[in-house]
């Protein structure tokens, strides 16, 4: 599904797969996250040549999960957090082949450690490590649009998804950090275009885990809230649940 939310910005995902965003500019475009398939990646190629007449000449890669890196494969110019491109150089091809796909890990070509603008054309690229979700969660703020390109650091109207390196304190650090950007729109890793109070949402359901975590709530007490209860794909709640207990307190 492809949705044009604003002029010459796509996002390009459905749900349960992962958001690629597309953005245009005079003579080129970049895309952040590049899906789980190289092929994929490719129809996103084609899509951007057809529909504005130029090439993605640079690609971003908000956090290393495969959903959001393994299209890399497609692309020449790669840049991620110096930690995404460790943690890729730490997956094997037998791992790709575990999960079915037929790519081959392209990592990061170029790399940040902190905060770094990069210019692509006329787009200006505001690249920052917040760390969260994963050690090396990024977000890209795309500064004349006001658009802040979040990765899995926001999940809307989806549950989040904990993981065994999530850091909860310093994920919701990062909620509070994106807040202060001047962003107006804000691109989640999975689910529809979010607004300022969808990440203190975001919080909130991050601070009640932390309080199932410290045993102060049950997952039962936790379904009953509606931030929990009407958010889609429960079965990844129960996973993120197991996680949540073998994430360092
Ligand atoms: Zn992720």
């Amino acid at each position: 599904m492809i949705r044009k939310i604003l002029e010459n910005i796509f996002v390009i995902g459905t749900g349960i797969t992962s958001n690629s965003v597309l953005v245009c500019g005079k003579k080129s475009c970049v895309l952040f996250d590049t899906t789980l398939f190289v092929e994929k990646a490719e129809k996103i190629k084609k899509f951007a040549r057809e529909a504005t007449g130029r090439e993605i000449t640079a690609v971003f890669n908000t956090h290393y999960h495969p959903d959001h890196t393994f299209g890399n494969a497609a692309f020449e110019r790669v840049i991620g957090h110096a930690l995404t491109r460790e943690k890729m150089k730490m997956m094997d091809q037998s791992y790709l082949n575990e999960l079915g796909v037929g790519a081959k890990i392209h990592l990061p070509t170029e790399t940040f450690k902190e905060e770094h603008v990069y210019e692509v054309d006329d787009i200006v690229v505001e690249a920052y490590h917040f760390g969260g979700h994963t050690p090396d969660s990024s977000v890209y703020l795309l500064r004349n649009s006001k658009v802040l390109i979040c990765g899995d650091l926001l999940m809307n109207g989806v549950h989040a998804e904990v993981v065994h390196d999530s850091d909860l304190e310093r994920w919701i650090e990062a909620l509070d950090s994106a807040k202060k950007t001047n962003a107006e729109i804000f691109v989640p890793g999975h689910g529809e275009i979010a607004a300022l109070d969808d990440l203190e949402r975001m919080k909130e359901y991050l601070m009640k885990l932390m309080r199932l975590r410290r045993g102060e709530i049950s997952p039962q007490q936790i379904l009953e809230d509606e931030n929990f209860s009407k958010r889609k794909y429960p079965e990844l709640f129960g996973w993120s649940v197991r996680n949540v207990f073998f994430t360092v307190p």
